[in-house]
């Protein structure tokens, strides 16, 4: 079934055109990678599809419903949960604190252990230092923090925004295997990297991003197999 659909979507910042008439689609249960250079327009496409940023054209399903106009809050409800670039951990509150506020939007908050348990599972560090001020840990913790959050809004589409962003390479592997197990327990996942190999090894399908467009789209094998891709964006002529 298909969960999120974008089609025809432009987006602006005022007269520059980030974004051109872009269509993709996400099924439930995929790991979806979007991968371009610096300024291809990834982080813009996100920013459409939790609502932060309007389209200036097209259109954008989610669930079958048309969320094109809808606030960004509204779509947290509905079920999709950004982690954005730069990840956004509240500094001054704790691990715990930092992960209730990403269950605000649930209507059923009286019981969050279960997920809170499902996060510290998946992310043991978080646990061990849950009375913590978010502002003391490491990159790679943070990265894990701010997953952990958007978990806690029990989301059918995640989105990831360079989740191995200035991260030491212990870290990368383990945020992209803790991506795969998310995928697995259910939740579909949107994922945008810089990172190719490693994002086209993991996803079941890509769409290849350059100056707002797409330019290619298939599985992440196909995709890890080709010529053209292995020279620009997996450094191997
Ligand atoms: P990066 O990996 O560097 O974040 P990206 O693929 O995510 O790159 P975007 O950040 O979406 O690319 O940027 C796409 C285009 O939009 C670029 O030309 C960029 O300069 C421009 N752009 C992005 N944000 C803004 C903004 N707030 N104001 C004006 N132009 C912007």
């Amino acid at each position: 079934m298909t969960l999120l659909e974008l089609d025809g979507v432009s987006v602006h910042y005022g007269r520059i055109q980030a974004v051109s008439e872009l269509t993709l689609r996400v099924d439930e249960g995929e790991v979806v990678a979007l991968i371009g250079a610096n300024g291809a327009g990834k982080s813009t496409t996100m920013r459409a599809i939790s609502g932060i940023r309007p389209l200036s054209a097209g259109r954008i399903t989610f669930a079958g419903e048309d969320i094109t106009k809808l606030r960004a809050d509204l779509r947290v409800v509905r079920g999709i949960s950004q982690v954005p670039e730069g990840r956004g951990v509240f500094p001054g509150m704790t691990v715990a604190e930092n992960l209730d506020m990403g269950a605000y939007a649930r209507k059923d908050r009286k019981n969050l252990q279960p997920d809170l348990d499902r996060v510290f599972d998946l992310f043991p560090r978080l646990a061990e230092r849950r009375n913590q001020a978010g502002g003391t840990l490491s990159g790679g913790e943070q990265q894990m923090l701010a997953m952990g959050r958007a978990l806690m809004a029990k989301p059918r589409l995640l989105l990831l925004d360079e989740p191995s962003m200035g991260l030491a390479p212990q870290f990368i592997q383990q945020i992209f295997r803790i991506v795969t197990e998310i995928n697995k327990q259910g939740t579909t996942v949107l994922l945008v990297e810089q990172n190719a190999q490693q994002a086209l090894s993991r996803a079941h399908r890509a769409y290849v991003l350059e100056t707002g467009r797409i330019t290619k789209t298939g599985t992440g094998t196909e995709l890890l197999a080709d010529s053209a891709i292995k020279e620009a964006y997996l450094g191997v002529a």
